[in-house]
């Protein structure tokens, strides 16, 4: 990722999104409340208020920011070990990872999560500010895939944006603290 990539989308695209959700909610009861609050009280059991799409768009790019590492890292122990149970090992991830973000039509984001009912993981898409909170999941790793995520380095290729992401980009160890904190195992 470009440094004039990572300038635009998180010095401009994210902070907008900060920006705009504390417009909206100054001087409302949700003003200062926690984030995760905010975004479960606008979507309003799928019927979501204007805010959702600003509060959903901040928790989903500190997510993947924090989710990010600048040099390549493998999966290890109880997560590595989740990833052979439960989506058929890492190249079988990889290659679904890369299907989720490739499919989504229009701006989205592709995930893992992990599905407190089944106990598994679970791989998926969701679309413009949505993300797994909103099925009840534990999500443990997104990839952007809004064209502002790749289009100053990758223009419209956004596979060749997908692929750099999963080889070079995941923290695969934040990736692994988070299913540990999610009771994964
Ligand atoms: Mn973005």
């Amino acid at each position: 990722m470009s440094k004039q990539t990572l300038d635009f989308h998180w010095g401009k695209h994210h902070q907008a999104y900060v920006t705009n959700l504390n417009g909206q909610i100054k001087g409302t009861p949700l003003e200062g409340k926690p984030l995760a609050d905010i975004i479960a009280a606008a979507w309003n059991g799928g019927s979501p208020t204007p805010a959702f799409n600003n509060a959903g768009q901040v928790f989903n790019h500190d997510f993947f920011w924090a989710g990010m590492s600048p040099s390549p890292t493998t999966p290890a122990g109880a997560l590595a070990a989740a990833i052979d149970r439960d989506l058929g090992g890492l190249d079988a991830f990889k290659k679904d990872f890369a299907a989720a973000g490739a499919t989504q039509f229009g701006s989205g984001w592709a995930w893992l999560a992990l599905d407190p009912a089944t106990g598994k993981l679970a791989i998926s898409k969701t679309p413009n500010a949505q993300s797994p909170l909103q099925a009840g999941q534990v999500p443990l790793l997104t990839m952007d895939v809004w064209e502002h995520a790749y289009y100053l380095d990758y223009q419209n290729r956004r596979p060749d944006f997908i692929q750099t992401f999963i080889n070079e980009l995941i923290d695969w160890g934040v990736v692994g603290e988070r299913y540990a904190a999610a009771g994964g195992k």
